[in-house]
């Protein structure tokens, strides 16, 4: 285990309360913090670096905000930031080529499915650690901080037209209606004559199901891919201790697998972290067919291009639009 606690403040738990008032994926009627910063250190993926991350309660209204404390610059959780979607998704400041955070899904996605709002994310380097390259520590750093109600309404992204991305490859994305207020996900892998093989899942997002079903599957790659990716500078801190390698029909893990459908449940984790970019929680459903984290991305852009796509439900006054804009709710 690559993570050492460092709790701050008074007040921790290890389970929220259950029932009303409960850390609740969806519209909720007040948002939520942590309630306590915590932090750890890791490797980062592709730059090989130890880094220090910190998670801190936000301000209320704040939503998730990237901190570079080796640069003093906030990086807002915005899926209009995003500035990289090879192998992970990095966001950056206009005008600020040094301000960058890389793979950024995997703490996102436990934020999201813990119900957290606001949240300020304190980094010393350019990526989140990747620790053992799920969400299952992320998970666990804000559990031992537990999460506090914050006395402003919450908002959903209710999804209320269509929306589809493809590439030349034949993969694409899409979120669509759905009659329930839920997030529900389902999603097609297929990696041909490999130990992945060809995999489907569909769920419905809460904090229990993040929890059972997604937050500790693993990252993977090609053992095929590991030197290309070396040479180009990339995964310089990528080991068998924090993501599957898959050789043909071998896992070179001496563990093996935690599941044998890791893989799908590895990429409905990005989908979860991804799709949080929208800066709140979404009603909708998603489905995608060999879809990551660039089809992930175009996803939201398409969503947000226009504004009969979507709308802002379970608050009041106003929402803040990705595009900056201010709209009635
Ligand atoms: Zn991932």
């Amino acid at each position: 285990m690559q993570f050492g606690l460092a709790l701050a403040g008074s007040g921790q738990q290890l389970h929220a309360p259950a029932g009303f008032g409960a850390p609740s994926y969806g519209p909720a009627l007040v948002r939520r913090r942590l309630k306590a910063s915590i932090g750890c250190r890791g490797i980062g993926l592709h730059s090989g670096r130890r880094i220090s991350l910190t998670l801190h309660p936000g301000e209320l209204g704040s939503g998730i905000v990237f901190h570079r404390s080796d640069l003093g610059l906030d990086i807002p959780a915005r899926h209009d930031l995003v500035v990289e979607t090879r192998l992970c998704t990095q966001i950056g400041l206009p005008g600020h080529p040094e301000a960058r955070v890389g793979t950024i899904e995997h703490v996102m996605a436990a934020l999201a499915a813990a119900g957290i709002d606001d949240a300020r994310v304190e980094l010393d380097g350019p990526e989140v650690p990747i620790l053992d390259g799920s969400a299952a520590p992320f998970l666990f750093l804000i559990d031992c901080a537990g999460t506090v109600e914050q006395f402003g309404a919450r908002r959903a992204i209710e999804v209320l037209r269509s929306v589809r991305v493809e590439d030349k490859h034949g993969a694409w994305a899409e979120l669509s209606p759905n009659v329930e207020p839920a997030f529900d996900v389902d999603l097609t892998i297929d990696f041909g004559e490999t130990a992945i093989g060809r995999q489907s899942l569909a769920l419905r997002i809460s904090v229990e199901s993040f929890r059972q079903e997604l937050a500790d599957a693993r990252t993977f790659t090609l053992a095929e891919d590991v030197a290309r990716l070396r040479a180009a500078g990339l995964a310089q801190g990528g080991s068998l201790d924090n993501a599957v390698v898959v050789d043909g029909p071998m896992i070179l893990n001496p563990g093996g697998l935690r599941r044998p459908d890791e893989f799908v449940r590895h990429k409905l984790l990005d989908v979860v972290g991804d799709l949080a970019l929208a800066g709140a929680p979404i009603t909708g459903r998603f489905r995608g067919h060999r879809s990551g984290h660039a089809l992930n991305n175009q996803l939201l852009l398409a969503l947000f291009s226009d504004r009969r796509n979507w709308r802002p439900t379970g608050g009041h006054g106003a929402v803040e639009t990705q595009t900056g804009k201010r709209v009635a709710a």
